[in-house]
């Protein structure tokens, strides 16, 4: 265990300061996310350097389709996150059981320093790997090995990429940012009651986040489709006008689909609202794909200009790039909004 940063003490309790929920944790006690705890007037996290999920992964998968397509990415993650999503495609670590968290620790994770995460990414790049991305679970609940780990990466020439949910203070992002080259943010919805009644947070928090990455890093956006939840004509028109008007139409958008999962049993997203959301989308975004859905049409990035494609995908794996001098249409010349 590590001291945490981002705390104050509050007589015999401590209050994180890491993430908008702002935890007042007694004594002896976890704050939401289960991985920062309070021991003797000192806030502790206690996932620092304890691995849960380690893989070589082709950057489609984060996803991310506009940062060097066709590269692998060293995919890193923890046990934790500050919400608690009940569709939860990932919950197996993400919520944690309420007792003998330590001992769940030691069963389920591997330690490693940020060196060694080093050492294995510089290992990789024989395959093609470009660095490290923080995922699977939520980064910031493991904020001071992210920060320390990218720094490091950094300084090697790699690159850091998060997918993150957004939910995390603004003065912790602004120490971290200056290392992160791409981020997939998760907006789950554009409704600020579908983030209090099924996640246990606020939606404000997280348009802020994104407002504050564009520009700074490559941004992507994804969005899950939980049927019956999220997914109304109205609900998805509003996404896709803050995307097109605080974050550009430029921004990549991943409409995603959901299966069922942890606490929740509705059906799948139904293809036919997967394509209502491209369409919409489309009319006012110029790049937008569709997600956890195989053989779809909706996978390949088109010109904005031409309307040609430009990359061709096969699930996460590149059929074709028509791109020259960088990031060009080979047909028509115009810029294409790709880092390659
Ligand atoms: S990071 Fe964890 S402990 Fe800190 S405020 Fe957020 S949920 Fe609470």
């Amino acid at each position: 265990m590590i001291e945490a940063l981002y705390y104050e003490k509050r007589n015999i309790n401590v209050q994180c300061q890491l993430c908008p929920h702002h935890c007042l944790i007694a004594p002896g006690k976890v704050g939401l996310c289960q991985v920062r705890r309070n021991e003797n007037n000192t806030l502790f996290t206690l996932n620092y350097g304890r691995v849960s999920s380690v893989n070589l992964d082709p950057i489609e998968k984060k996803p991310l389709y506009h940062f060097y397509p066709g590269s692998s990415i060293l995919s890193i993650g923890t046990l934790g996150c500050n919400l608690s999503c009940s569709f939860c495609q990932n919950w197996s670590i993400s919520q944690l059981p309420r007792d003998h968290i330590d001992t769940y620790f030691a069963k389920t994770t591997d330690n490693a320093a940020p060196a060694d995460i080093v050492h294995t990414a510089e290992k990789m790049k024989a395959k093609g790997n470009i660095g490290v991305a923080y995922t699977y679970n939520e980064p910031s609940v493991w904020f001071e090995f992210v920060l320390e780990t990218a720094r490091l990466v950094k300084s090697k020439g790699m690159k850091n990429i998060l997918v993150t949910n957004g939910f995390i203070e603004s003065e912790p992002l602004a120490q971290l940012l200056p290392y992160i080259d791409a981020v997939n943010l998760d907006i789950k919805s554009i409704n600020d009651k579908f983030y209090k009644k099924l996640c246990g947070a606020r939606l404000k928090p997280v348009l802020e986040y994104a407002k504050t990455v564009k520009g700074k890093c490559l941004l992507e956006v994804t969005n899950l489709l939980v049927t019956g939840e999220n997914d109304s004509e109205e609900d998805i028109q509003k996404l896709i006008d803050f995307v097109a008007h605080e974050l550009g139409k430029d921004t990549p958008l991943h409409f995603s689909r959901y299966h069922p999962d942890f606490q929740f049993d509705a059906p799948a997203t139904p293809a036919e609202v997967l394509e209502l959301a491209y369409n919409l989308a489309s009319k006012k975004l110029d790049y937008v794909y569709v997600g956890n859905i195989w053989n779809n049409p909706w996978d390949r990035t088109l010109c904005p200009s031409c309307k040609k494609v430009v990359i061709d995908r096969a699930g996460f794996a590149i059929r074709s790039i028509r791109l020259k001098d960088g990031n060009k249409c080979e047909y028509c010349g115009a810029e294409v909004a790709v880092v390659c």
